[in-house]
């Protein structure tokens, strides 16, 4: 790392994307010079606590120990989202875990071989895969349950009244399929851990301060930022990480080109925070999406607390009808501040990067806080400059081209995929789903489904790339939760004993997970054993908050 001796990057923004940038980009470039810059005088956003397992990837990189992490940002285990409400609205849950799609010779070997994420890499665009003979089998009615009942199991692990932890007696024991977890996380702790334990301890300076001024080199650069301090801060490179203030960007809004996102519904959110009555009974493992009259409501279980709000556009209902349902059905304990509206604008950024200039995670653009994308989004907004940077023979400039490409099909998969939780209900109670049903006509989007289910870039291969965000295995689980009609979807060629095979696989996925999961731990006893040191939520919140 020679050639980047005295690159200079300086970071505007001190919260969670920008701490996630500068850990990130240190550890990967560690000659470079890495300021951060944060604005004593603007809070965070507070809100973004469920996360992906980009996340789960991004602390094993930096080496952060888990266990630390979970205690000092009262993070919990999460294994996916459970979606309750949004096919009929009668009450029923669809859970969407966390999983892997895998090549052919997956199922010739065990289910026990344990494989995951690399060998999921290995499926090709021609490859026959772990959901190509689950579809098979669903098409022959040999399968009848769910595809998250019967493609990886971990519905057992999720039971409302039981919810299990991933490990036994605190060792790394995990069920021989995938059981592949991330987090819910402390907004308001997140971005400073990542700061004090990775940032600061690898060199990257920190600057309080306010920037007051930005001052171009030209059309496309920045010479330096000026504080509120009087002191000036100069780089070869600003990344900004000011989320909506986007405070960088904003200086060059002639240049930027914006992408709209009219198949969306949702522009603003009512967000509480919301004390547990009973945490023993009320923590669970999945964040829980619940489709309500005229939107939906993420409930976010953090040790300490719960942390939700109503996501949707004040062109189908009023701030003061969105109080009312809110408040009534989901601030069932203490709220700990009266409900506040965040609002935006459904839109991202088709060149975020120029001159020497790069928008990062949110400052990109955002579409809303469905499937908990944001977080990832980061990274993966983060891991594109990275590795353009990787492979920038001078290191001082970038294939911006390549950057807004594949950030561009970020986020494009993420607006296609938030769209259609919406558009495919089947629900007709209310104005705001039937006209949601008329926009999944008018956008094909059953059509859709398949075509993402086969588009090679939405493979894991694909999305590891860049090429997608939600990988393939996500859209036919969501046509078969959203019971959408699968019965004709073209499939790959399957012979009798590859079916035989798959049969095996799938039965002996959901059995064994039943029986398995029975011996993991309660998850609240769990947590509060092994991740916090025997501290109750209200303990452990009166020690970390004083
Ligand atoms: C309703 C809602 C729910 C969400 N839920 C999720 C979720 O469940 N999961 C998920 O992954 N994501 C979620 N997100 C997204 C998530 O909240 C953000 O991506 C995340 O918090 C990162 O924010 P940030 O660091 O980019 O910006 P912010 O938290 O807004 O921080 C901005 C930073 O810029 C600094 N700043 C501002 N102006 C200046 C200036 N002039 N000079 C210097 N510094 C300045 C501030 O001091 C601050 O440090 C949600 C978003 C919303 C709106």
């Amino acid at each position: 790392m020679t050639n980047d001796k005295k690159l200079n990057i300086a970071i505007i923004g001190g919260a969670t994307s920008g701490w996630m940038a500068a850990a990130w980009l240190k550890k990967i470039h560690p000659n470079t010079n890495i300021t951060v810059v944060e604005s004593p005088q603007v809070p965070k956003i507070g809100v973004g606590e469920s996360v992906t397992v980009h996340v789960t990837e991004f602390l094993r990189v930096l080496e952060l120990d888990e266990d630390d992490v979970m205690f000092a940002t009262g993070a919990v285990y999460k294994y996916g989202n459970d979606f309750i409400n949004w096919v009929h609205g009668k009450g029923e849950n669809e859970l969407f875990t966390f999983s892997f799609n895998k090549n052919k010779q997956h199922l010739h070997s065990s289910p026990y071989s344990g494989a995951v994420w690399d060998s999921s890499l290995e499926v090709t665009e021609n490859d026959t895969r772990l959901t190509d003979y689950w579809l098979d089998l669903k098409q022959q009615g040999i399968i009848n349950k769910t595809f998250d009942k019967s493609f990886n199991g971990l519905m057992d692990f999720c039971h409302k009244s039981n919810p299990r932890a991933p490990f036994i007696d605190n060792t790394p024991y995990l069920p021989p399929t995938d059981l592949i977890y991330a987090y819910h996380i402390n907004a308001e702790k997140f971005g400073d851990y990542i700061r004090d334990k990775s940032a600061l301890p690898n060199g990257v300076n920190h600057i309080l301060g306010h920037v007051s001024q930005v001052v171009k080199s030209d059309a496309q650069s920045i010479e330096k930022v000026v504080l509120d301090t009087g002191e000036e801060v100069y780089a070869d490179f600003f990344l900004d990480c000011t989320g909506f203030h986007r405070v960088l960007m904003k200086e060059f809004s002639d240049n930027i080109k914006w992408q709209e996102y009219p198949h969306c519904p949702a522009n603003r959110s009512m967000v509480c925070q919301v004390e547990y009555n009973d945490p023993k009974t009320e923590m669970v493992n999945a964040t829980k999406s619940i489709a309500m009259n005229k939107g939906w409501v993420f409930d976010i279980d953090v040790y300490n607390r719960r942390g939700t709000g109503y996501v949707y556009s004040n062109e189908f209902v009023s701030d003061d009808e969105v109080y009312d349902e809110f408040t009534k059905k989901i601030i069932t304990g203490k709220a700990k501040f009266e409900p506040k509206i965040i609002a935006w604008d459904k839109k991202s950024m088709k060149n975020p990067g120029f001159g020497n200039v790069c928008a990062i995670g949110m400052t990109v653009g955002f579409v809303e806080p469905m499937e908990a994308n944001m977080l990832g989004v980061i990274l993966n907004t983060v891991w594109t400059f990275t590795n353009l940077l990787s492979a920038s023979e001078d290191k001082k400039t970038i294939d911006w081209d390549t950057y807004n490409e594949l950030v561009g099909h970020t986020f494009s998969d993420v607006a296609d995929f938030i769209s259609v939780h919406y558009t495919l209900t089947q629900r007709t109670d209310t104005e705001f789903w039937n006209e949601m049903q008329s926009w999944g006509r008018k956008y094909n989007h059953k059509e859709l489904l398949l075509d993402k289910y086969n588009d090679y870039k939405n493979t894991i291969n694909g999305a590891a790339q860049g090429l997608s965000f939600f990988p393939d295995y996500m859209w036919i689980q969501l046509a078969d939760a959203w019971g959408i009609d699968i019965s004709q979807w073209p499939n790959k060629p399957i012979t009798n004993d590859e079916r035989e095979l798959a049969k095996l696989h799938f039965d002996y996925v959901s059995n064994h997970m039943k029986i398995v999961s029975k011996q993991f731990p309660s998850y609240y006893e769990f947590l509060k054993e092994h991740r916090f040191q025997g501290l109750t939520p209200n303990e452990w919140h009166d020690k970390m908050y004083g």
